[in-house]
């Protein structure tokens, strides 16, 4: 392959993103970077270290951070100075609170910045989060907005909680992505926008099957536009 591939896909939250985004990397054969897993993680962090209040001290240990995103077997894997936090970054408390995490603008320029880095290391990419086709790659050879009706991704959102044994109440997780889709949406950096170019996938009608079809032809014209051979398994 002479050029390497950037497919940003942007969407609210419980909008199929992850689920779609690895499905489609691992068809291509491309890296999957999940960028809400290092919001997740430094929210974490935040929520651990008791420095949720204080917006200098999130920026300072984010800055002073190394954070390691790693994806094989189809699960992402994310460490944060060598300690893996993948177990703890999925829980309600960090659900809670990463929005209000993610609109600090320092913060926001270190994980673009890294999220840059990642994105341009010789290897073609899949990456999802907020802002990807608008900020970090607004030059993304594919950009794709996932959306759906919010009751269905309440629902996944919920069987995805119950599929690891906890049970939320729906109204909880429906409230909870309204939150944050409100705090996404409305923050003056970089907020969650869909990028004039993007080809929107309402996913809520469609099997996960459907969807990353619909994505895997977008890329297909691409790369046939730009005379790049495709492996697709
Ligand atoms: O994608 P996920 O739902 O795991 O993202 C968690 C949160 O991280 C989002 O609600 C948003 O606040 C933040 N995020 C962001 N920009 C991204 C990815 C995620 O602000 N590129």
């Amino acid at each position: 392959m002479s050029k390497n591939l950037i497919i940003a896909i942007d969407g609210p939250a419980g909008s199929g993103k992850s689920t779609t985004a690895k499905i489609v990397a691992q068809r291509l054969g491309f890296l999957y970077i999940d960028t809400g897993a290092m919001y997740r993680a430094i929210t974490y962090m935040a929520i651990r270290n008791k420095i949720l209040d204080d917006q200098r001290k999130i920026v300072d240990m984010a800055g002073k951070s190394e954070i390691e995103l790693d994806f094989t077997d189809g699960l992402t894997k994310i460490k944060i100075n060598g300690e893996e936090l993948t177990d703890h970054i999925r829980s309600i408390d960090v659900n809670e609170n990463v929005s209000n995490v993610s609109k600090i603008e320092e913060l926001r320029k270190i994980l673009v910045n890294k999220q840059r880095e990642m994105g341009t290391k010789g290897q073609s990419v899949v990456m999802e989060g907020r802002d990807i086709g608008t900020v970090v790659f607004p030059n993304a050879d594919v950009k794709i907005f996932l959306t759906a009706i919010i009751d269905e991704r309440a629902k996944r959102r919920a069987k995805e909680f119950a599929d690891n044994g906890t049970h939320v109440p729906l109204n909880e997780i429906k409230a909870n992505l309204q939150n944050r889709d409100i705090i996404d949406s409305n923050r003056d950096t970089s907020p969650l926008k869909q990028a004039l170019d993007a080809v929107v996938v309402d996913t809520s009608n469609v099997t996960i099957q459907e969807q990353v079809n619909t994505i895997i032809d977008e890329v297909h014209k691409t790369a046939n536009k730009l005379g790049i051979e495709l492996n697709i398994n």
